[in-house]
């Protein structure tokens, strides 16, 4: 059975204030059970959201970690040091850090081994830009960008991780992908898995990510291999956040 996951990237937003609010807000209404609940605050707040929510059903994860476990890395944040203030998640390939600080295909691999090594669980994030989307080559790219990884950590090190489909277009641009175009990504993604492996294919979440919120949000989940979504804007507000929790909830697990 595939639990739903909502997961809120705050990317650099908030403050010591306006976290404390949000969480409270969330934690108030999230309840237990249903879907699966993850916030990615900034790097320096992560350890006090840990705290904020501690004893609630939402986990906390990191936006971004070092390539490296330990050492000489300046302004850089171990998955160790992620996972020692009590992060469980990590994003890893996050778009922005694909085009905004040069991550490489290769650097990405690395980041996603280094998050397991260190006992978090990454959320590979993979997508097309519009000018890829336009050339009809969104299945290469998204191939491209798995084959990667797959061949630094193998097929098997997807038990223990989560991938998020964000097509570029989509990301904080206020345009969705249409629940359609959604659906076509994701079987090729879980078809992908599924070619090495039956029941990873099967059990793999694959989330999506690129404007949703709570008014898209139910159809989007309504889609037969979207698991439930990387939310980036609708993740301050913690009743849009809540409404597409709720959304999740009510379309329940599958596989
Ligand atoms: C994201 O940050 O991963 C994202 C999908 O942002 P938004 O929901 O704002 O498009």
């Amino acid at each position: 059975m595939r639990r739903p996951i909502v997961a809120g990237n705050w990317k650099m937003h908030g403050s010591r204030e306006e976290n404390a609010r949000l969480v409270a807000g969330l934690v108030d209404g999230i309840g237990h059970g249903g879907a699966e609940v993850i916030v990615f605050p900034p790097a320096v707040y992560v350890a006090e959201v840990v705290r904020l929510a501690a004893g609630s059903a939402v986990a906390v994860g990191g936006q971004n970690l070092c390539t490296e476990a330990v050492g000489a890395y300046t302004g850089e944040t171990s998955g160790a040091m992620l996972r020692d203030v009590g992060a469980s998640h990590v994003l890893v390939g996050h778009s922005e850090r694909r085009t905004l600080y040069g991550e490489s295909e290769a650097t990405v691999a690395v980041k996603f081994v280094a998050a397991q090594a260190a006992g978090l669980v990454p959320v590979l994030c993979v997508g097309e830009s519009l000018e890829e989307r336009e050339a009809g080559v969104t299945e290469t790219v998204v191939a491209r960008q798995l084959d990667a990884v797959v061949a630094l950590a193998g097929l098997g090190a997807f038990v223990q991780a989560l991938v998020a489909y964000e097509p570029v277009w989509a990301i904080g641009t206020g345009r969705t992908a249409s629940p359609d175009q959604a659906q076509a990504v994701h079987a090729f993604i879980r078809g992908y898995f599924s070619a090495g492996d039956a029941t990873l294919g099967d059990q793999l979440r694959v989330l999506y990510g690129g404007s949703v919120k709570a008014s898209n949000a139910a159809e989007l989940f309504g889609m037969a291999d979207v698991d439930g979504a990387l939310v980036g804007g609708a993740s301050l507000k913690a009743d849009e956040f809540l409404r597409i929790c709720d959304a999740a909830h009510s379309v329940g697990g599958r596989g």
